[in-house]
């Protein structure tokens, strides 16, 4: 078993219902079982701000299967929401990152672990700190010592009504 760290994303079409729904189908995904999940957190829009803000969110599973095969899940489920990609960095039904595998350090044409922006990110870094508060990170080191220096602005916790 790895213990691999998903970062979840939507800012269309009820961003919320989108990531609640995500987290559910994560822990039912083949050779996989949820640990743990993080609360949601909305932030502003990296990138073109003419969208709406973003809900966040990190997973932590234990899983079987390979990070490549992890990944394939992963972009299934984008699918199964309804993503379309259009412009970079702009607005999603639903994004899943693979942010961690393990303690591995993977870079292939297709996946780059740990994920290759996970550290300038509030709204990864703050979720991830939620339920991994003791993470070293290879290459990056300390998750806490990392968001203590990140320059974007805290996400916001969502309280679900
Ligand atoms: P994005 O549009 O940001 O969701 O990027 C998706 C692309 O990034 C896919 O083609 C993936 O193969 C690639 N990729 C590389 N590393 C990762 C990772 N750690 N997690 C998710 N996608 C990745």
């Amino acid at each position: 078993m790895i213990v691999a760290y998903i970062g979840l994303g939507s800012n269309l079409d009820q961003p919320e219902k989108h990531v609640l729904d995500a987290m559910a189908e994560l822990e039912l995904l083949p050779d996989c079982c949820k640990v743990k999940i993080s609360s949601l957190y909305r932030s502003a829009p990296i990138g073109p701000q003419d969208q709406p803000d973003f809900i966040n969110a990190v997973v932590q599973l234990e899983t079987e299967l390979s990070a490549q095969s992890l990944l394939e899940q992963l972009q299934q489920l984008e699918q199964k929401h309804g993503r379309v990609r259009t412009q970079h960095w702009g607005p999603r039904t639903l994004d899943l990152d693979l942010l961690l595998y393990g303690n591995m350090i993977i870079k292939t044409e297709k996946l780059t672990v740990p994920h290759p922006h996970m550290a300038e990110r509030s709204f990864v870094l703050c979720p991830l700190l939620e339920i991994a508060p003791e993470l070293v990170i290879p290459k990056l080191g300390r998750l806490s010592e990392l968001y203590q220096r990140v320059q974007m602005d805290p996400p916001v916790r969502v309280v679900l009504s």
